[in-house]
């Protein structure tokens, strides 16, 4: 450790030395000894979730837990009766995961809810933090299960979702559940004051621009449509090139267009990420391929419109190369705006904090995009190293996240005097 980290290290706060403290114990909660991963309803969910509700009643809050694996501890405040202002984020990983994604959020939550404490603040609201069972969907294919199960519970149809051993949500959650003393909570719209979460980036646009905190302007929109070009199967011998139709080409020429596109109109982004041909030999000319593309725009109109310019594109070169296509769209979800006030007040946390603060969309999904069905959010990011996310290497340096718990701290002393 070089002098300078090490002086900003011992003029760390007690809260966020233990912030960073507890993000490696909850990572060394995990399924499997190799990597981390922390399914919906799998032990180590219910485990990290008993080891939260720990640290939540050193607080003095009132802590519960649903059957599902999400919990909830509750800071009464001077007002336990007013509409409560909702913190947290989810504590369910991915495999191989880094151990910043989800966790951070909930533990930074409860270290400015101490420092609020210790400094003898009293909010006059209640503050209630969350930790959602399942924001990653890994297990059922589904994402927000936790956050979707506190604002508008879990349907039918996701509870006959299946897992990769073929059982039911339904069934799983019977057997499996953290059912003992098991509280239902639920809140329905205009419950709330608004609900704030703090994240890693997962990008580098912080990186890039050296600050350690961000305000989300909002989550964006997406769609994922499967393509499917088919042209003929012929011999790499002896088919001459003008008499070919190779899918394999074609798709090569959307890929790069889907390139062009996204290039052309930050900030949308483009992604084709799963790709099969057919016959797939080494000395035949590829008859079918079938390709995903994965777009998304902070804004759901220019989404829409750009979407229907590379479809054309993709036609017009399936036309040129005598191709046959099939465009399908497999999911839409719209984007997610955060609410103007709660930008302005984590903006003016942030530069108080930082100097400086910047806006940016968040192109990854989040809690909020359920929450916002029951009142405004608003979100936190924090530099994570090289944008790296979903990955062990996953970091987040000390000093960025007392950066981010001063800034809630900042936040919540703020929010309550507006
Ligand atoms: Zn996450």
């Amino acid at each position: 450790m070089g002098l300078l980290d090490l002086s900003r290290k011992l003029i760390m706060k007690a809260s966020a030395i233990r912030a960073v403290q507890r993000i490696d114990e909850l990572g060394a909660i995990s399924e499997t000894d190799d990597g981390l991963l922390r399914q919906f309803l799998s032990q180590a969910n219910l485990r990290a979730a008993e080891k939260i509700l720990e640290w939540m009643s050193l607080l003095g809050m009132h802590c519960e837990h649903q059957a599902d694996g999400t919990i909830r501890g509750i800071l009464s405040g001077s007002n336990p009766t007013a509409k409560p202002l909702l913190l947290g984020s989810h504590i369910d990983t991915v495999a191989h995961a880094g151990k910043y994604d989800g966790a951070l959020g909930v533990i930074a939550a409860l270290a400015a809810l101490e420092d609020l404490l210790e400094s003898g603040c009293t909010l006059p609201f209640p503050v209630h933090v969350l930790g959602f069972s399942d924001e990653e969907g890994v297990r059922f294919q589904a994402t927000y299960l936790g956050s979707r199960a506190v604002v508008a519970g879990l349907d039918e149809s996701l509870l006959s979702c299946r897992d990769a051993a073929g059982d039911a949500l339904r069934d799983v959650l019977e057997r499996d559940g953290w059912h003992d003393g098991a509280a239902h909570f639920r809140y329905a719209p205009g419950d709330v004051l608004g609900y704030v979460e703090l994240h890693i980036e997962q990008g580098r646009v912080l990186e890039e621009a050296k600050l350690p905190i961000g305000v989300v302007s909002g989550i964006a929109g997406q769609s994922r449509i499967s393509i499917t070009l088919k042209g003929q199967a012929d011999h790499a011998g002896t088919t001459p090139m003008p008499l070919r139709r190779d899918a394999m080409v074609g798709a090569a020429a959307c890929v790069l267009a889907a390139e062009s596109l996204a290039h052309a109109h930050s900030p949308l982004v483009a992604t084709v990420g799963q790709i099969s041909l057919s016959p797939n030999v080494s000395n035949s000319v590829p008859e079918s391929v079938k390709f995903s593309l994965d777009f998304r725009h902070p804004d759901d109109e220019q989404r829409v419109e750009l979407l229907d310019l590379l479809s054309h594109q993709f036609h017009q070169i399936a036309q040129q190369r005598d191709l046959e296509i099939h465009w399908q769209v497999v999911q839409e979800s719209g984007a997610v705006a955060c609410d103007d006030f709660l930008i302005e007040k984590i903006s003016r946390a942030a530069k108080k904090v930082t100097g400086r603060c910047l806006t940016l969309a968040s192109g990854a999904g989040h809690d909020g995009v359920m929450m916002q069905q029951i009142g405004p959010i608003g979100m936190i990011f924090v530099r994570c190293l090289k944008g790296l996310s979903h990955h062990p290497d996953e970091y987040c340096a000390p000093e960025d996240i007392a950066a981010g718990i001063d800034v809630l701290v900042e936040f919540l002393n703020s929010f309550h005097e507006a």
